[in-house]
């Protein structure tokens, strides 16, 4: 890509086309997606009851201003809230923390916020400077002031919560820092610690939400009571858009002409989250938990016990396979795609497993066993080399 900045670090096939759970590039192959696009398209590359919705919005108008009031809007919000929760509809997960990240210091009159180490919020400046990891805020400073980190997962994190604080804003799982998984009780603490100091909890669940953990929001798992969520990636299952959920009682400081955007809320976009949301029911994410059943069963037997592979971590159809030091997650990745099959790396040399959450258990079942193979021979290669 000549006339485009080089700012990814790209893989070198271009994928054209696709349907259901299948990919294809420009030479005709075809691949099985492990990656949802990076957790987007979970209801896959050709589901109708989306396209039809799309097309169906297409047709009468793509876009009005936020100007008019829109009962497009207003119905996504009914279904994406949980109750007492008001949307603002933005086009990202980074513009979906921005909101949460003003929302939160114009509410509550304060201006520190406590992040985590290894967490990720996005790229723009607010969202950047509240991602605990050094290689995505080098070059770019000064930051946001006032932000400061704690050791996610660490009960010493407890401490600095007090009620100096803004907000204290975390992922349930971090995705990006590697599918670490919260341990439930600490996040629980966590909560409890906000709450009693009134500090705002804002819940990131741009990866983790839209029923990719097999719940809708992935705090449902542990009870959690945030006062803000921000939701992106699968909300449009391919359309740009973000939102971020707020209690009510909020809504003060959110009021006329205190935040915006222009696209935000945008028909096509919203007609196609309207989609999403319309098939993200109980029995499906009950199907979504029954193949993550088989999906991890079938790793901790045949993946767990190969000696690249340190650990598995996640939840619902968000996986980790920690690789060790013997094997770059760069080459597992390239062999992968060489068979056939598309997955995503995450920090620590981990393999990040996203697949549709509409994929059938057979093709789950056959993607694992694929990175199984994969991952013996390297540790056979890797074991020859060590004798
Ligand atoms: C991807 C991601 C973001 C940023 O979303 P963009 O749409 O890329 O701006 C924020 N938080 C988390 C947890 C993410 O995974």
């Amino acid at each position: 890509m000549e006339h485009v900045f080089p700012t990814y670090a790209q893989y070198p096939m271009e994928i054209v086309s696709g349907h259901d759970w299948h990919l294809v590039d420009s030479h005709h192959k075809s691949y099985l997606d492990f990656t949802s696009g990076i957790g987007v398209c979970s209801f896959g590359y050709s589901n109708d009851w989306i396209e039809q919705s799309v097309i169906n919005q297409l047709g009468k108008v793509w876009h009005t201003s936020n100007l008019y009031p829109s009962s497009l809007q207003d119905e996504v919000a009914a279904s994406l809230c949980p109750a007492g929760m008001l949307a603002f509809f933005c086009n990202s997960g980074t513009e979906a923390n921005e909101a949460a990240f003003k929302l939160a210091r114009k509410a509550t009159g304060k201006g520190k916020v406590l992040a985590f180490n290894n967490g990720f919020h996005g790229r723009t400046y607010g969202s950047m400077s509240l991602t605990g990891n050094p290689d995505i805020q080098t070059g770019f400073k000064p930051l946001v002031p006032e932000v400061s980190f704690a050791d996610y997962n660490d009960p010493q994190a407890l401490d600095a919560i007090n009620e100096g604080l803004a907000a204290v804003i975390l992922e349930v799982i971090q995705g990006e820092g590697g599918v670490v998984n919260g341990n439930g009780e600490w996040l629980q603490k966590v909560a409890a610690k906000c709450h009693d100091q009134g500090v705002l909890l804002i819940i990131d669940e741009v990866q983790t939400g839209i029923g990719r953990t097999g719940m809708k929001f992935a705090f449902q798992h542990y009870d959690l009571d945030p006062d803000i969520i921000t939701c992106a990636k699968a909300l449009g299952n391919g359309l740009p858009i973000g939102a971020m959920l707020g209690k009510k009682e909020l809504a003060k400081a959110f009021g006329p002409g205190s935040h915006g955007t222009t696209f935000g809320g945008n028909k096509i976009a919203l007609a196609s989250a309207k989609a999403v949301l319309e098939q993200l029911t109980p029995k499906f994410l009950a199907e979504v938990q029954e193949k993550s059943q088989a999906v991890f069963a079938a790793i901790h037997k045949q993946i767990s016990p190969l000696t690249v592979v340190d650990s598995v971590s996640g939840l619902g159809l968000m996986i980790g396979i920690h690789l060790s030091a013997a094997v770059k997650v760069e080459d597992v990745i390239g062999q992968l795609q060489e068979n056939g099959l598309l997955t995503l790396s995450a920090k620590h040399n981990t393999l990040r497993l996203l697949p549709p959450l509409v994929m059938s258990e057979a093709d789950l079942l056959a993607g694992i066993d694929q990175i199984a193979a994969v991952l013996a021979k390297v540790a056979a290669v890797s074991e020859s080399q060590s004798v």
